[in-house]
């Protein structure tokens, strides 16, 4: 939890307070995010195979970290 004045909630994740979502889980790609957290080499492996496939591209930075498809638009998205 950060000091966003958007965050009121204690706890942001639905299914940490036990209603249904896991959302995050069905969308990454290489199905990294696991109930125990994420496994860092799954998402590591994904990030650098999306590198080299949009390295050509004028915009693509190269300290790109997340392809972030299990944090956006998710419902504990801010
Ligand atoms: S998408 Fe967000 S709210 Fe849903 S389970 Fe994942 S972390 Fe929790
Ligand atoms: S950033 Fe992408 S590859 Fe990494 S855990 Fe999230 S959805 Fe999966």
């Amino acid at each position: 939890m950060g000091d966003n004045p958007l965050v009121r909630d204690e706890e942001l994740c639905l299914h940490k307070t036990g209603r249904e979502c896991l959302r995050c889980m069905k969308v990454c790609p290489v199905r990294a995010v696991t109930l125990k957290g994420i496994e860092r080499h799954r998402c590591d492996m994904r990030i650098q195979v999306n590198r080299k496939r949009f390295a050509s591209r004028p915009n693509m930075a190269d300290d790109i970290e997340v392809c972030a498809k299990c944090i956006a638009g998710m419902p504990c998205s801010l």
